[in-house]
């Protein structure tokens, strides 16, 4: 679609890489397996690269509650502090309350010790600027840069950093939440409501936000465990079976459930449906252009086209970027726009801070039951017209992509946008998205139509089609 439709292709992603040069940064941060793909000098190094790309100043750093994270953190704090920046240890922290801690309390940048959803072996560094967001990709590589060369800062006896404790990160993250919903109304309802904290980071806060705004909270996994035994770090409809069940015996309003980190949140209703992250999205953003007139949204190419109908009720505008959270936070910034969401459950609420945030996400969605004043099914067939998903992922090596998406590219009848990949139109309410990952040998495949058998059958059919040109 053209610009003027709403769809952009923002200024991050068209940051030129060169051919040659080697990547740390994957879709959200550094991640590795310590030990195996990575050791703790890596961290040193890497921390020390990160210390001399901010130059000066004290960076907040935390951490997730995998096993890995506390030799992680102290070496990558060893590695800041080498290069002669202070640090203020967070402890262990959700990410977006670290980020949050950036944002509000003067910090020059973050680290997060995280590997957010990813299976417990692994584990990764996620890198703030100074407004709390994760750093652009032009920044990633002027990290790698200082990396790769071996340019790192070495500070001498006199000018090595220095490090203390911040205790107070996770009491201002709340504190900035509560100020952001009208805590009387959510009150008010005395909700019910069950949390899944699967085991990770939002532990020691959400259940203490929900409980401020009047909740009653029963929470499921909730004691930190890095090797999740619960239902592991991801939450998605697959993983949230318990979730569902104790909504029901319990009688709950509704459920919510979060990743390793504490950024994606995904919910579920009062009959325990279980709702990907564009349903609960679409949600919120009509909520969020309610109290924010005339606001933008940003989605990526991947959502459900469910938020067009919501947008137009509002005269709001949709912007369509690449698939990854850092890419949606940075529009948001760019074009200062006001909510943003990803079918895995990120959610990004503007006023608050430009980043996944699962506490807040919460917080707007008790805001939003509550000024609905109808149950969450009801709220989500009121607002949020229904459309089938279907998807699939299919081994493509490399060196055939190309042929792969000029192949999908040649079954359009309407239009094409490669924003990411190839988004098919095939009629005014079907399409289908074939997109290479960023990681692995894989192409994903994406569809969407106003019935389960037609998105179905345009999956079927489309992995027919990279088959075939990837043979
Ligand atoms: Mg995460």
């Amino acid at each position: 679609m053209k610009e003027s439709e709403g769809f952009i292709l923002s200024e991050l992603n068209r940051a030129p890489l060169a051919a040659t040069q080697q990547r740390l940064f994957g879709t959200n941060g550094v991640r590795f397996v310590p030990g195996v793909s990575n050791d703790l000098d890596f961290a040193i190094n890497l921390g020390e690269a990160i210390g001399t790309f901010f130059g000066s100043g004290e960076i907040l750093v935390g951490q997730d509650g995998r096993i890995s994270s506390p030799a992680l953190t102290n070496a990558a704090i060893s590695g800041l502090l080498s290069s002669g920046l202070d640090v203020a240890e967070a402890g262990l922290v959700p990410t977006p309350a670290l980020q949050y801690g950036v944002k509000t309390m003067g910090f020059k940048g973050g680290v997060m010790v995280t590997a957010s959803h990813n299976p417990p072996q692994y584990n990764g560094l996620k890198v703030s600027g100074a407004d709390g967001v994760e750093i652009p990709r032009l920044d990633e590589q002027r990290v790698e840069k200082i990396y790769f060369d071996r340019s790192q800062n070495k500070a001498d006896w006199k000018t090595i950093g220095v490090a203390r404790q911040e205790p107070s990160v996770i009491r201002n993250y709340l504190r900035g939440i509560l100020s952001r919903v009208n805590a009387k109304a959510i009150a008010q309802r005395k909700f019910v409501l069950v949390m899944d904290i699967g085991n990770g980071a939002q532990s020691g806060a959400a259940p203490y936000l929900v409980e401020s705004l009047g909740c009653k909270v029963i929470t499921l996994n909730s004691v930190v465990d890095g090797s999740f035994p619960g239902r592991g770090p991801e939450p998605t409809p697959d993983t949230l079976k318990d979730l569902s069940a104790a909504v029901k015996s319990v009688g709950a309003d509704l459920g919510v459930a979060y990743d390793g980190d504490g950024d994606r949140s995904m919910f579920c209703d009062e009959n325990g449906r279980v709702l990907w992250g564009d349903q609960s999205g679409c949600l919120l953003a009509d909520f969020v252009l309610e109290k924010h007139p005339g606001g933008t949204i940003v989605t990526s190419i991947a959502s459900s086209q469910a938020i067009e109908t919501v947008t137009k009720r509002h005269g709001a505008k949709v912007l369509r970027t690449r698939v990854g959270s850092v890419e949606i936070a940075r529009t948001i910034l760019e074009r200062n726009a006001v909510f943003g969401f990803e079918e895995n459950g990120g959610c990004i609420y503007q006023p608050h801070i430009a980043v996944r945030d699962g506490g807040m996400t919460t917080a707007l969605m008790l805001e939003c039951l509550a000024a609905r004043g109808m149950s969450f099914s009801k709220a989500l067939s009121f607002v949020v017209p229904k459309f089938f998903q279907a998807k699939t992922k299919l081994e493509v090596s490399h060196k055939k992509v190309e042929a792969v998406m000029r192949a999908a590219e040649k079954q359009a009848k309407g239009e094409v946008e490669r924003v990411d990949g190839v988004k098919v139109w095939t009629d005014e309410r079907s399409w289908v998205l074939v997109r290479p990952s960023g990681t692995e040998p894989i192409v994903r495949i994406f569809a969407e139509s106003d019935t389960q058998e037609k998105a179905d059958q345009l999956v079927k059919k489309f992995a027919r089609v990279v088959k075939t040109a990837s043979a």
